[in-house]
């Protein structure tokens, strides 16, 4: 079959779902590649790079849409994209079904398969697919790059002949994948880092990462934040008002705060008020990774930056992977391969799009002019 990548139409978006170092693998499937010339060049991998891996460089999304078999890309289709497709053919990219009913008609209606890489199931045999996971592993990572940048000291304690520099104290609200990540990397800049989530489980691996898991006044038996499948729910009111009371002791010491709070199928909780924004230092950082959904802090701009009149910098960035594009690109391209691989199960070339396997059905959002998605819940946990 032929695979073929697409240039990403979004403004701003660097990323790209081919690399040169994917298609070789694709090729060792079976399959041969097609990319829209240009595509690669914002994630820094030219034309010359996809031809000496033996990707054939077309000259426009048509073409590549027209050639090939299974198309991929990172962001969700555009209305236009879905056009320049045809029936029969595999999409593979992000999607959110859920978000985007219209898409999901106009990929029905086109007959076309469309494999949304925001829907794989959160299973142990699928993490290579895991494309939600690979991307907030660097907005993580990113998101206390981007503090640093804009915080006028030093994470690391020193001392030195100039004097005696404290380390930065570092918040992180919400330790999933990104959480974690920017822990990972507080860490090693040295700060002194803390983190909270409603999800109590999560203390022993916040503690191993050599960060502080922050407790509440509040009996661990009705710490409510825990729902099934590992994800959090919405906590009671008492809780969040002791969450609330904890931060607000938090605010005037924290230098840094980095808030991942999610929570699946709704808009953000709020969870650093205005009034905990009054209270920070001025030179301190808000990163708030959350802003595509709203935002954890009240004053969370998206995809912007701004400064509040105390000098307290909230930064909404929401293209956290797309600022790191090659290795993002590389991660994503890589998902992109596995989910190839469980679909090319002989690796002869040919597509064997498998229902009855729990990780492709649950990612399979239309096929063959039927809505497959919502997906019945996965067999296997
Ligand atoms: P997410 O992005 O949905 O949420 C981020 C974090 O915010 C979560 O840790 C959540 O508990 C926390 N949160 C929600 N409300 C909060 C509040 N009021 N205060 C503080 N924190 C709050 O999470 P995610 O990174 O997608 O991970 C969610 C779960 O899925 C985790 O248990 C993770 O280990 C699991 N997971 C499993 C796999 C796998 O097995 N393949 C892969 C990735 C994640």
């Amino acid at each position: 079959m032929k695979i073929g990548a697409l240039t990403e139409v979004a403004s701003g978006e660097c990323r790209v779902a081919l690399t040169p170092e994917s298609a070789l693998q694709l090729q060792k499937l079976g399959h041969d590649c097609v990319i829209e010339a240009g595509a690669g060049l914002r994630a820094g991998f030219t034309d010359a790079a996809y031809q000496a891996a033996g990707v054939s460089v077309l000259p426009s999304a048509q073409a590549v849409a027209d050639a090939a078999d299974v198309v991929v890309k990172v962001r969700g289709p555009e209305p236009a994209e879905l056009d320049l497709l045809h029936e029969g053919q595999t999409l593979i990219s992000f999607f959110w079904p859920a978000q985007n009913p219209e898409l999901l008609e106009q990929a029905r209606a086109k007959g076309v398969t469309a494999v949304a890489m925001d829907m794989v199931p959160r299973i142990s045999r699928a993490q290579k697919m895991d494309a939600l996971s690979s991307m907030a592993n660097l907005a993580g990572y990113r998101a206390v790059i981007e503090a640093a940048n804009n915080f006028p000291r030093f994470f690391t304690g020193q001392v030195t002949a100039a004097g005696k520099v404290p380390p930065a104290k570092v918040l992180v609200v919400g330790a999933g994948v990104a959480g974690l990540a920017a822990i990972g990397a507080s860490v090693s800049l040295g700060a002194i880092t803390y983190a909270f989530d409603v999800r109590p489980e999560v203390a022993e691996q916040i503690g191993s990462m050599g960060a502080e898991f922050v407790y509440l006044d509040f009996a661990e038996s009705a710490q409510d934040g825990a729902a099934t499948g590992g994800y959090a729910a919405p906590s009671s009111p008492e809780f969040r008002e002791a969450q609330l009371k904890k931060f607000r002791e938090l605010a005037p010491d924290m230098d840094i705060v980095i808030t991942t709070a999610l929570i699946p199928g709704r808009p953000a909780p709020k969870l650093w008020t205005a009034d905990m924004v009054a209270l920070m230092k001025r030179g301190s950082v808000i990163v708030d990774l959350a802003a595509e959904r709203g935002g954890n802090c009240d004053l969370t701009v998206p995809d912007e930056k701004i400064v509040t009149d105390n000098g307290v910098t909230v930064i909404g960035y929401t293209d956290f992977p797309s600022r790191m594009a090659a290795q993002a690109s590389s991660l994503y391209a890589n998902n992109i391969r596995h989910m190839m691989t469980d679909l090319t199960p002989k690796k002869d070339g040919v597509i064997d799009h498998n229902m009855e396997d729990d990780v492709i059905r649950g990612a399979t959002v239309t096929k063959a002019g039927e809505t497959t998605w919502p997906p019945p819940p996965p067999k296997i946990q």
